[in-house]
């Protein structure tokens, strides 16, 4: 099996069909949804659709939570916040209860997928250092886990002593413990504006990183038509 395994979103649907193109062309014929489908771009009902209709195992991440929310719980940045309250006005009461209804953890076969971390999976930490890996990794029963949250792509791999990879492509070992960041597809933070998200090959054992461009030129142009803050604009081109 081919799984397309993708979040942060963020309501950027050019990026969304760009990477749904590419995992199709890459014979992907199961999904993975990690979170944070909404929040910063311009597209939060039409990307809660698309990933709905994938009908696929999904968990929620911290925006999809806080545009649950009646009001913002001040737990963001002022620049979330104001996207966040423009996203809950877009939404109708089906996409919020479904957003809702997503859990915070799953399994997936072998593997887990968590949108933040395995030891407070509620707590909203971000996995940025060997460190941060260590504590979710004690709290993970598979050889595998998917997270997201930081917008960069980036493994950990325990084996006696934790290490971070950048990388392509990861052949996943047997007696190894892993810690897989898919990136983001909506929102990029590494300085590549590319939309990012990961197959995992689970015949080859194999987790590639793809990144893809996208039209990001339509969708900075939609956040500005939407009134959003031009600063969520901007940062998009730079991946940033
Ligand atoms: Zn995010």
């Amino acid at each position: 099996m081919r799984f397309a395994i993708f979040g942060d979103i963020h309501a950027n649907l050019h990026a969304l069909h760009a990477v749904m193109a590419d995992a199709q062309e890459n014979a992907c014929d199961r999904f993975v949804c990690m979170g944070d489908i909404v929040g910063y771009n311009a597209y939060p009902r039409e990307c809660v659709e698309f990933v709905r209709s994938l009908d696929c195992p999904a968990v929620q991440g911290n925006h999809d939570e806080q545009v649950c929310l009646s009001r913002t719980s001040g737990d963001l940045n002022p620049l979330a916040e104001e996207a966040i309250d423009w996203t809950r006005r877009q939404l109708g009461p089906e996409e919020i209860e479904w957003l809702r209804g997503l859990r915070l953890q799953r399994q997936v076969l072998d593997f887990t997928i968590v949108h933040a971390t395995l030891d407070t999976p509620a707590g909203w930490k971000y996995v940025t250092t060997e460190l941060d890996a260590e504590a979710s990794l004690g709290y993970q029963r598979t050889p595998l886990c998917f997270i997201g949250h930081t917008h960069v792509p980036k493994a950990y791999i325990r084996e006696g002593r934790v290490r971070a990879e950048e990388f392509d492509v990861l052949h996943v070992k047997k007696n190894e413990k892993y810690l897989v960041n898919v990136g983001s597809v909506g929102q990029p933070r590494d300085g590549d504006w590319r939309a990012a998200y990961c197959i995992y090959d689970t015949d080859s054992s194999e987790i590639y990183l793809r990144r893809i461009p996208y039209d990001v030129d339509g969708a900075r142009q939609a956040v500005l038509d939407a009134g959003l803050p031009r600063k969520l604009a901007d940062r998009l081109a730079k991946g940033k």
